[in-house]
């Protein structure tokens, strides 16, 4: 008859809703013509240690901060984050660099202690399944980066996605972070056709995060221009002051300088897709 089958993803759908939709974080609009850089270390580990990367995030005109402090690790004797002192140390440093914060979520417990402490939550690939997780985070209505499974499809990972909205909560960002191939040469593939795949298919803004895709530091540069080529709303970075003595990913982070360099190399490709990043100094350095 002709009649092509509706989505199982409705409310996230493109179907229903033709212009892309916006999800605003602090002073960071995501879907809009900037380009949102979230960078931090993996965990927060120390109070200089997040201080000074905050510091880096703000001096680079980055409006949002990222640090793991419920650490979901694969192998239950690593580091598994400070918990709320993490998010204590999250708090200061969001105030003193007036920055919006960023923190993985696991369960029940920790979306309850991150919920007035930060400015938005992650699913982590782990989670994208934990479809209670993702009720919950519904029902929170917090601001969330829902970040593609391991081994998800785009189909799966978009009715993740529907499972937040299904409970009142539209201010979802996707996040591509790599899946599982046969390829050992990265940690994981990055699959940058996702992006405009998704974009095709969904509302929602879409970024990319090239730390955790390829888990190696010098693929971050060449794979953070192509994904913003591709049309990703925004990239997830993981830095770290010393990635040597990082208690987490250390391979995969920037230094800050490395941090500073990346950026302004991302500026004119962002351009080139008409689309810009934020200026640097933009955002006040407060405090001492
Ligand atoms: C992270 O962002 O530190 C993280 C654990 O990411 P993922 O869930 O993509 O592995
Ligand atoms: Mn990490």
């Amino acid at each position: 008859m002709g009649v092509t089958a509706k989505k199982p993803y409705q409310l996230v759908s493109k179907e229903n809703l033709k212009v892309y939709s916006t999800v605003k974080v602090g002073q960071a609009i995501f879907g809009g013509e900037e380009v949102q850089i979230i960078a931090g270390p993996c965990a927060v580990e120390s109070r200089e240690q997040i201080l000074s990367s905050a510091a880096a995030v703000a001096i680079a005109g980055g409006k949002l901060l990222r640090g793991g402090a419920f650490k979901p690790r694969s192998s239950p004797y690593s580091f598994q984050g400070l918990a709320e002192k993490g998010l204590e140390l999250l708090n200061e440093a969001s105030k003193r660099y007036s920055l919006a914060v960023v923190t993985e979520i696991i369960d029940e417990y920790s979306l309850a202690a991150a919920k007035d402490a930060v400015d938005m939550v992650q699913i982590g690939a782990r989670n994208m399944q934990n479809f209670n997780l993702l009720k919950l985070v519904g029902k929170s209505g917090k601001p969330v980066i829902l970040k593609r499974g391991l081994s998800s499809t785009i189909e799966e990972w978009l009715l993740a996605a529907e499972y937040i909205m299904a409970e009142g909560n539209c201010q979802i960002v996707l996040c591509e972070r790599g899946i599982r191939t046969f390829e050992p040469a990265t940690r994981n593939t990055l699959d940058l056709s996702a992006v405009p795949i998704v974009k095709e298919l969904t509302h929602l803004p879409v970024i990319v995060d090239p730390s955790h895709a390829t888990g190696i530091r010098n693929l971050i540069n060449p794979m953070s221009k192509a994904a913003i080529a591709s049309g990703a709303d925004g990239l997830l970075i993981e830095i770290h002051p010393n990635p040597e003595k990082a208690l987490c990913d250390g391979a995969q982070s920037l230094n800050l300088s490395q941090y500073e360099q990346l950026i302004k190399e991302l500026r004119p490709v962002a351009n080139a897709v008409e689309k810009r990043l934020g200026k640097p100094g933009m955002t006040k350095l407060g405090g001492n």
